[in-house]
């Protein structure tokens, strides 16, 4: 599943090929997504506009237009490249967006857990988007918001920092790598965090994040190759998916342990 990184980097991608582009015409393929797609409304509504700007809130991507906004999330398995409009599309780009200019953006996802939205209202009003916690990487996610956060909460802190409501777009990978840094066990309770820990692990998030974006940058430059997956960056991964390996900083083995359904990952040497 594309994580923060992966979108934010899908964002940078794209935006240099299509900021500043009218749309001509918009083609859907199949329009069964996690929730139809609104077909009438992106073939009346997109035609004729440009793109403003692309911007990234949690992992939704939002392509801003003069009148209206659409709304992309990747879901499970989602990827967008830019080609040739020349180029056939294959069997899971279920949505294309055409330029005046020659190229298509398209939309591909083979599971299709992912979603296309429009709306005419400010992105952040979207029903969707609403209720959403801050940007790890903002300001407002700080030691003492996440300390706030975590008093009185009974689960485990694992669970606080991937729930979307308190902050936003930390996933499975980057959740067990961030308290791995951080030295905290994924399991402990929230509630037991003390100040201290709670500043340790907002830097680590954030620099957990911080590096995967940079690397996503030389990894995946080119939005316009032939398969244009959103895969994941090749960084060094500390504990995630290393169950029975040695840990990198104190050679202990790494444990895995299931919690809200979720494999985590950590050393029990490391994290306490
Ligand atoms: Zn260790």
């Amino acid at each position: 599943m594309p994580e923060l990184p992966e979108v934010e980097t899908t964002c940078r991608g794209i935006a240099t090929h299509i900021v500043g582009r009218s749309i001509s015409e918009v083609r859907v393929n199949n329009p069964n997504l996690r929730w139809p797609v609104p077909v009438d409304e992106l073939q009346t509504r997109m035609p004729g506009q440009k793109i403003l700007s692309v911007s990234r809130r949690a992992k939704y991507l939002l392509f801003d237009c003069m009148n209206g906004h659409l709304i992309i999330h990747l879901g499970m398995s989602g990827s967008l490249r830019i080609v040739d409009q020349n180029t056939p599309a294959d069997k899971h780009e279920h949505i294309e967006i055409l330029f005046s200019h020659g190229t298509v953006l398209r939309f591909r996802d083979p599971r299709r857990f992912g979603a296309v939205l429009w709306t005419d209202q400010a992105p952040d009003r979207h029903a969707l988007l609403a209720s959403l916690g801050p940007e790890p990487l903002d300001d407002k996610f700080n030691t003492e918001y996440l300390y706030k956060q975590t008093r009185n909460r009974r689960c485990c802190i694992k669970n606080l920092i991937m729930d979307s409501h308190i902050v936003t777009g930390i996933g499975n990978i980057y959740a067990s790598e961030a308290l791995f840094h951080a030295g905290i066990r994924p399991g402990k309770s929230a509630a037991r965090l003390s100040r201290e820990s709670c500043s340790r692990l907002v830097i680590a998030i954030q620099q957990v994040l911080t590096r995967a974006i940079a690397a996503g940058g030389t990894t995946l430059q080119d939005f316009t190759d032939s398969n244009g997956k959103a895969g994941y960056f090749k960084q060094s991964l500390f504990v995630y998916a290393r169950e029975g390996d040695n840990c990198l900083q104190c050679n202990n083995i790494i444990k895995r342990k299931v919690i809200g359904q979720r494999s985590s990952f950590y050393c029990p040497n490391c994290q306490k």
